[in-house]
């Protein structure tokens, strides 16, 4: 097929080459253009617009920041539903506002395209293995034309339900994450005060009931995972930023619906302070980077 992918970040730009190497033709647009052109590198084509991008594309993928970058690439001026003339299928793979995908999504339907809000849990290493976890929301038609397009990116791939259902999964999940990693990095932090070694309570915790995710794959103290962006200053994983968007995310929905979230929203507020301490860019596992440097008294 061909396929369009706009947004080749951490996670664009490895997806789009599983699907390059899935045999599909990929167009890929970035407003970076360096990211364009490691695209070409794999093997993709480039396009300096994103009217260029999707011409005669089949289906077109978008994996962006947040949710006003998801408005602006599709409701904009010269953005995707501007420019269309063909009724490829639309999948959003971004993490953004329930209310946003809704909103996109109907303005696709009134112009009779199928689209998919489709976000992925998996990290940029699930990104480069192809073994992402989609969760998708939108009307059966639009799962259907979606899922084998998907199934050259992930390993899992759910029909949530309706648009905007991918999205409420997905904040749950990060919400779940957030307050799991914070929860790996406290043990990490009294751990080394106490003058365990790392690798022994790792060899101890992960295959006790204190295993998670956050521990086994991005383990925020550097030594026991050697693959986790702890041990690459940081770098290359998910960004503490994207993680606190996600959270607010999550509290908006807690708040608009009554749900009692307390971690989520203490996560919330921590991660505030660590974005506010200049960790942004970071992976959200810095979180024990930062909880070392501090003392007792400033984070009780
Ligand atoms: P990223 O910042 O690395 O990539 C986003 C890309 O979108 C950037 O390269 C940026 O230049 C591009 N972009 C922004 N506006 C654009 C526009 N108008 N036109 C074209 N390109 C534009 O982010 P990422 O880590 O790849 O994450 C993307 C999305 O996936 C986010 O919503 C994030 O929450 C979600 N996500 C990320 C991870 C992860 O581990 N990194 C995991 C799951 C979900």
């Amino acid at each position: 097929m061909n396929i369009t992918v706009i947004g080749l970040g951490n996670m664009g730009l490895p997806m789009a080459a599983n699907l390059l190497k899935a045999g599909h033709i990929v167009t890929g647009f970035d407003l970076n253009p360096d990211l364009v052109a490691a695209h070409v590198a794999n093997g993709g084509h480039g396009a300096t617009s994103i009217a260029e991008a999707i011409r005669g594309a089949e289906a077109i993928v978008t994996m962006l920041p947040a949710g006003r970058h998801v408005d602006t690439v599709y409701l904009g001026p010269g953005g995707i539903l501007d420019g269309i003339n063909t009724k490829p299928i639309l999948i959003d793979s971004s993490t953004i506002d329930v209310a946003t995908a809704q909103k996109v999504a109907a303005e696709a339907t009134k112009r009779g395209i199928d689209m998919l809000d489709a976000p992925v849990s998996g990290g940029t290493g699930g990104a480069i293995a192809g073994t992402l976890t989609f969760m998708c929301g939108g009307t059966d038609a639009a799962f259907a034309a979606a899922k084998p397009i998907l199934q050259g990116m992930g390993k899992n791939i759910i029909h949530a339900g309706s648009a905007g259902a991918g999205q409420s999964a997905k904040i749950c999940n990060n919400m779940m994450l957030a307050v799991a990693m914070f929860g790996v990095s406290e043990a990490f932090v009294l751990a080394d005060k106490l003058g365990l070694d790392r690798q022994k309570l790792f060899d101890i915790t992960s295959t006790s009931t204190g295993q998670s995710w956050a521990l086994t794959t991005y383990c925020p103290a550097p030594g026991p995972v050697p693959t986790a962006p702890s041990n690459r200053d940081y770098t290359g994983g998910f960004a503490a930023a994207l993680m606190l968007k996600d959270l607010k995310l999550a509290q908006d929905a807690a708040e608009s619906v009554g749900a009692a979230t307390p971690l989520g929203a203490h996560a919330a507020r921590l991660y505030q302070e660590v974005n506010d301490a200049g960790e942004g860019a970071r992976d959200f596992s810095v979180v024990f980077r930062w909880l070392a440097g501090l003392a007792r008294a400033e984070v009780n």
